[in-house]
C-alpha cells in the first residue's frame, strides 16, 4: 500500500526506532507514546484493520501473539502489560495498517473505554 504509513515503516523509507524485526513482523516504538513503554507491532504484510482478518490471513495475528512474550521480555515488561487493538471509526483507528499497541511499564488505567 504505497499511501500507508506503517508500510513506508516496514519498508524503512519511513524511520522507526524498531524493538524487533523478523521476516512476517515489525515492532517498533510509538511516536507519541500513551505509557512508558508504547511499542506498536504490526505484520508486514498490509491487512487495514482487525475486521480484515479472515481464515485466510489469520495465520499472522497468531504469529504476532506467539512472538508478544519475547518482545516485552526485552522491553523489561516483567509485571505485566496490556495489548490494544484499535478497529474503525468507533474504534479510533487512525493508521489503517492492522496494529497491535503494547503498553506498559508502569500500572495502567483499569477504564478501558
Ligand atoms: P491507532 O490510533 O491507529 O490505534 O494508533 C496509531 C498509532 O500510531 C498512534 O499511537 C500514533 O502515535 C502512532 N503513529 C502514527 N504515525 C506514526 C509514525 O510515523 N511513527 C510512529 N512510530 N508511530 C506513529
Ligand atoms: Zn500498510
Amino acid at each position: 500500500m504505497s499511501d500507508c504509513i506503517f508500510c513506508k515503516i516496514v519498508d524503512g523509507s519511513i524511520p522507526s526506532t524498531k524493538v524487533y524485526e523478523d521476516d512476517k513482523i515489525l515492532a517498533f516504538k510509538d511516536l507519541n507514546p500513551q505509557a512508558p513503554v508504547h511499542t506498536l507491532i504490526v505484520p508486514k504484510q498490509h491487512i487495514c484493520c482487525a475486521d480484515q482478518i479472515t481464515a485466510d490471513n489469520c495465520e499472522i495475528v497468531g504469529y504476532i501473539f506467539s512472538k508478544i512474550p519475547e518482545i516485552a521480555k526485552s522491553l523489561g515488561l516483567e509485571n505485566g502489560y496490556r495489548i490494544v487493538n484499535n478497529c474503525g471509526e468507533d474504534g479510533c483507528q487512525s493508521v489503517k495498517h492492522l496494529h497491535f499497541h503494547l503498553l506498559g511499564g508502569k500500572k495502567l488505567a483499569e477504564n478501558m473505554a
